[in-house]
């Protein structure tokens, strides 16, 4: 049996972390098993819909390398894939449970919904729109929402994550199918579209669990095999307390790709979050991935949310890139991640930066508060010199003399390059008889009046000669 996964996703507009990861396990599944992706968009919510979102979703996908094998842009044999365009669909569906005598058409307003509810809340009961089933209803037609009719019972049934469930009768209900505007319910379209669609696995966030046994029932009714149900763990906030919501700190896929996260380490985090292989690896390309999937381990309880955990393998996969692919290759992935005054430098002096500095980046755009003084002469500030811990002992006079000194020991080297600097600036040490701390710190502020550069022999070696000295000089007179 071909495995058929989807991703289904709401063209809402936001890509928070969950939705993602709902995209990634049914990728991996079915590229282990050269079964079949499909991309669904789940755009029936009229009120939530966001223009825009679509592509959004799709460009998402791409990034990670997500690729899909039916669904918007590349097509396939079950098109149309964007529900909004699969109408008449669900409305034969409907009508054979009209037939047979599941759907009911609901002439009963809004108003009148509310007020059963209401008695229900005052009762303390709970709500069960079947209680409440009009005695006579009118043909079905479109203007007027259609219902499910509920036969409560039990039902048993496996979650390949949750395991053996069981739920009584309290929680069927006459769901609605079709809405007042005629569009589906999520709750009635999914069902149809993963049959037609011949989806064999239907992975999605375990929120939609408590829902199931509804879902059961319409796949009863309509007569169709029930998929393999796989239900995903909650994405827990950092204190692990409650769902990952929008104000506990975790970014949009978006804003974490602006940032400057590469894809892989996304993809490589989000992974991770909620299933483990049982090893202690923690770098996974999606390679690894798509061999090491299964379904078994995913874990059943929620997974916390842990953005130090997604930037420090930010960071291991930026070193991962440089080392196995080459700084060339490192150096394509930050192109508009640079200060805008790097345009105006070569490729070769830019990629020099980047390989002294790559290994402190925790995000690309870190680049644009990192590197500016490669680009630009830092604006002179005496007291960041005069205050700095490791020189604030020293005179002005005291500061002044030692860049001298420096500056005439850096004059006579011969050749500017990383090994030759670093004899000069060991020599120095000697000569001076300072400390590193402190005479490194001078060095390393007067060029960059930054709070961080890389090593010292390394950034005087890419900054060159001309623009190092004439920058040492410029402090030697300003102090
Ligand atoms: N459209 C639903 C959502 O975005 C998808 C749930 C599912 O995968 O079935 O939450």
């Amino acid at each position: 049996m071909e495995i058929v996964t989807r991703f289904a996703p709401s063209p809402t507009g936001y890509i928070h972390i969950g939705n993602v990861r709902s995209a990634i396990y049914p990728y991996l599944l079915a590229r282990q098993n050269h079964g079949k992706m499909i991309l669904r968009i789940e755009d029936t919510d009229r009120e939530r819909y966001v223009e825009g979102a679509t592509e959004l979703i799709e460009d998402t996908l791409e990034w990670l390398g997500l690729n899909w094998d039916e669904g918007p842009i590349v097509g396939g044999p079950n098109a149309p894939y964007f529900q909004s365009e699969r109408k008449e669909i669900y409305h034969a569906w409907a009508r054979k449970l009209i037939e047979s005598g599941r759907a009911y058409a609901d002439p009963t307003p809004p108003e009148k919904v509310n007020q059963y509810r209401e008695e229900c809340n005052k009762k303390k009961i709970p709500f069960l729109y079947r209680n409440f089933r009009p005695d006579t209803t009118t043909e079905w037609e479109p203007g007027m929402p259609l219902r499910f009719k509920a036969e409560p019972k039990d039902y048993e049934w496996v979650d390949e994550v949750m395991g053996e469930m069981h739920t009584g009768p309290e929680v069927l209900d006459d769901i609605i199918l079709i809405k007042k505007d005629g569009f589906p319910t999520y709750n009635f379209a999914h069902i149809v579209d993963d049959y037609e669609m011949g989806v064999t696995h239907v992975m999605r966030g375990v929120e939609y669990l408590s829902s199931t046994p509804n879902y059961l029932a319409i796949y009863e009714a309509l007569e169709i095999p029930r998929p393999k149900l796989v239900s995903l763990p909650h994405i827990l906030a950092p204190q692990g307390n409650k769902k990952l919501g929008k104000r506990d700190g975790a970014k949009s896929v978006t804003e974490y790709r602006e940032d400057g996260v590469l894809a892989e380490a996304m993809l490589n985090y989000l992974a991770c979050l909620g299933w483990n292989d049982g090893t202690e690896q923690e770098i996974y390309s999606k390679e690894e991935l798509i061999e090491r999937f299964s379904l078994s381990r995913i874990q059943n309880s929620g997974a916390r949310y842990d953005e130090t955990k997604l930037l420090w393998l930010n960071g291991q996969w930026l070193r991962k890139i440089f080392n196995e692919q080459g700084p060339r290759a490192l150096y394509e992935r930050t192109l508009g991640f640079w200060p805008k005054a790097a345009e105006a430098y070569s490729e070769d002096y830019r990629i020099k930066v980047l390989s002294i500095i790559y290994d402190r980046l925790k995000t690309l755009s870190d680049l644009r508060e990192m590197t500016g003084y490669f680009f630009a002469d830092p604006t002179i500030n005496t007291e960041m010199l005069l205050n700095n811990k490791f020189l604030k002992k020293n005179s002005k006079s005291e500061i002044e003399e030692m860049l001298k000194v420096v500056i005439s020991r850096l004059n006579k080297i011969d050749d500017w390059t990383s090994e030759k600097l670093q004899d000069a600036l060991n020599e120095l040490l000697e000569q001076t008889g300072k400390k590193p701390a402190e005479l490194f710190s001078l060095i390393r502020i007067s060029l960059s009046f930054a709070p961080f550069s890389p090593a010292l022999n390394l950034t005087l070696g890419v900054l060159g000669r001309e623009t190092s000295l004439a920058r040492l000089n410029a402090v030697a007179r300003a102090i």
